[in-house]
């Protein structure tokens, strides 16, 4: 079974009809790009650089994240590359993000914490920029929920650059900047979003989580966590084709995308950028190699207008046969 998956590594992903999906990948560190490579990915859409901070009492420096960076760079041989910045809590090691939250969820995680320790964050983008030219990076901004935190940001990215500039140091001046859409009020705005941002990415586990106002970590709650919930179909449908609409690049980089339940579902959605798992691409892949988008698109069309959530569950079943 495995050794015939791995028969499909550099086949393109396109489907019976001729429509070609790109399939990327998800890592935590650089080490993980050797299974990257074995699964065949044509890209890297997601690296959790929080990673690089757990296990250790003190922030990895500019010349630590630089290597880390560089390294996935190199590796990846000019295909591209994003770095998400620092996703961590409101209960992860910064001092002075020490204090316990009440709803670390809803706290000061991700660019919040970002934008509160511009110093940390100063220290990542320098990082970032510096190891832009040995590949094509991009850099994807977590969690926004607010234009104003895109303005911030931005504008931090400019000082980094300006400051690389003053020592002479070598970047790509035109590194692209996407955001993570994961907060209902994103994809509820995205028109305002998507004329500050060269991309989104859309994570769907932060989406449904904060949706539903389910606790993603939450087992009391999990069997309330449903991803095809008709607001989280019509969120995720409606971002998708807002921006193929406006011609924006957008993935799907929440577990969605690496679960072939939901392969058809999205592609019908417009989605043509996946970024997963490494270990699921190769499955998700054979799903497009079996699909037809003339037949998927009426299923889906109608799952959007469906209430029952029995209909939407004998829709999908209907979409995957
Ligand atoms: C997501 O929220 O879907 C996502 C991809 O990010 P994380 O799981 O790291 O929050
Ligand atoms: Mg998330």
């Amino acid at each position: 079974e495995k050794q015939k998956l791995k028969r499909i590594k550099t086949t393109a992903a396109t489907t019976l009809d001729g429509t070609t999906v790109e399939l990327h990948a998800n890592i935590e560190l650089p080490q993980d790009i050797e299974q990257v490579k074995e699964n065949g990915a044509t890209g890297i859409g997601l690296f959790r650089s929080e990673f690089l901070f757990l296990n250790r009492d003190t922030l990895p420096d500019e010349d630590e994240q630089f290597e880390a960076y560089r390294t996935v760079a190199r590796k990846m041989r000019g295909l591209p590359v994003t770095i998400r910045t620092f996703d961590l809590g409101a209960d992860k090691n910064l001092d002075s993000a020490k204090r316990v939250a009440a709803n670390p969820a809803l706290g000061l995680r991700a660019i919040r914490l970002c934008l509160a320790e511009p110093q940390m964050f100063h220290t990542q983008l320098r990082a970032i920029l510096r190891a832009s030219r040995y590949g094509q990076m991009r850099i994807l901004v977590p969690m926004l929920s607010s234009v104003a935190e895109i303005t911030q940001t931005l504008h931090l990215i400019e000082n980094a650059k300006q400051s690389l500039r003053h020592e002479k140091l070598l970047f790509d001046e035109k590194i692209q900047v996407g955001g993570m859409i994961e907060v209902p009020a994103a994809a509820l705005c995205l028109d305002i979003f998507m004329r500050k941002l060269d991309f989104l990415s859309i994570g769907t586990n932060d989406l449904i989580q904060y949706t539903l106002a389910i606790d993603r970590a939450d087992d009391s709650v999990a069997h309330l966590y449903d991803s095809l919930h008709p607001a989280v179909l019509r969120l995720v449908a409606h971002i998708i084709r807002s921006a193929n609409r406006t011609g924006v690049p957008v993935t799907v980089c929440g577990e969605m995308a690496g679960d072939i339940l939901f392969t058809r579902l999205l592609l019908g959605f417009g989605l043509r950028l996946f970024s997963m798992h490494p270990a699921q691409l190769l499955t998700v892949k054979r799903e497009v190699l079996r699909s037809n988008l003339s037949d998927i698109i009426p299923l889906t069309q109608k799952m959007l207008k469906a209430d029952d959530p029995a209909k939407i569950q004998a829709l999908l079943a209907k979409l995957n046969s």
